[in-house]
């Protein structure tokens, strides 16, 4: 019986008793079962140059074709394969789908690929290790990959968080900070993670074109990363006025929403290249 295997496994691969308690409606079980049967992968959601008119960049989010649920979000299960180790096999197919599709083209050829790494992925040398020889071994330029890290992640232990990120920045990858404004990132963090990009979380975006606030925190953090260098993106653009708003006030910022385009199977990216959706104010 489940519970039975369940233990099992626990007991081969050393996990923490405590998993079998677990009484999450997706227990490990059924997480193990999808990874062996190859029921996971990665739907991808463009970022916008609106300036270019165009997607410059597909970020990856995990998902899990469930045989009897349907497609599940990383809210339902990355907490529990993060928990128990099994993030890299997971990010280890999501790794290569990616780069494969940045490869296949040719609609993807000119467009860089994030990948949200997990803190225990960045702490994985070996992890490291392969992920720098599957982009060399396509023939990739480092710089299209953008390992996306988030705030809270920065903090912990941070002096090896910085020499894992300079390592990895010296290589090539494009280092973002996602997320950003839910955390608790300093201007030292700033100043001090060799970072190529900031996501502003949505919580600072959703509704920009009225909430003079927001207005003002994004402008004063955009000039710092103009200042900075770092290209920026604003996730979470899921009405007309916040396009609006934005393209007519900070046409550098990147964009990525349901508005613009929801996340999709690879084999739908090609139609969504060209967002579907334009600011009224763009020429
Ligand atoms: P994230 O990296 O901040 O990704 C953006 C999330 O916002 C995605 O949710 C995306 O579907 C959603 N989103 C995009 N546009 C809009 C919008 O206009 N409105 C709203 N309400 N939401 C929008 P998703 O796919 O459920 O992913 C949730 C989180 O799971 C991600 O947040 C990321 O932190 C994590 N995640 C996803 N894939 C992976 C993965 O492969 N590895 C790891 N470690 N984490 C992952
Ligand atoms: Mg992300
Ligand atoms: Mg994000
Ligand atoms: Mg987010």
């Amino acid at each position: 019986d489940d519970n039975l295997f369940l233990t099992e496994i626990t007991r081969l691969l050393d996990l923490p008793q405590d998993i079998i308690d677990n009484k999450s409606s997706l227990p490990l079980i059924d997480i193990i079962t999808g990874l062996a049967h190859n029921q996971f992968c990665a739907f991808y959601q463009p970022i916008y140059d609106l300036r270019q008119g165009k997607a410059v960049q597909i970020e990856a989010l995990a998902r899990w074709r469930h045989p009897t649920m349907g497609i599940l979000g990383p809210n339902q299960f990355i907490g529990m394969l993060e928990h128990e180790g099994f993030i890299s096999l997971l990010t280890h197919r999501i790794v290569q789908t990616g780069l494969d599709l940045l490869i296949r083209g040719p609609d993807t050829q000119d467009l860089r690929l994030s990948i949200n790494l997990s803190r225990r992925l960045l702490d994985d040398r070996e992890f490291l290790d392969w992920l720098v020889e599957q982009v060399e071994s396509r023939g990739l330029a480092f710089d299209r990959i953008v390992l996306e890290i988030t705030e809270t992640m920065a903090f912990t232990n941070f002096g090896h968080t910085l020499a894992t990120l300079l390592r990895l920045r010296m290589r090539g990858f494009e280092l973002s900070l996602d997320d950003f404004g839910t955390g608790h990132t300093t201007l030292e963090h700033i100043k001090n993670l060799p970072l190529t990009e900031l996501k502003f979380d949505r919580i600072l975006i959703k509704d920009i074109h009225r909430d003079a606030r927001s207005q003002s925190i994004i402008a004063g953090m955009a000039n710092i990363a103009r200042e900075l260098g770092l290209r920026m993106v604003a996730e979470g653009i899921d009405n007309p006025q916040d396009l609006d708003f934005l393209c007519a006030h900070h046409p550098d910022i990147e964009l990525q929403g349901f508005l613009l385009c929801k996340p999709v199977p690879a084999e739908e990216l090609g139609r969504h290249l060209f967002p579907s959706c334009q600011s009224s104010r763009r020429a």
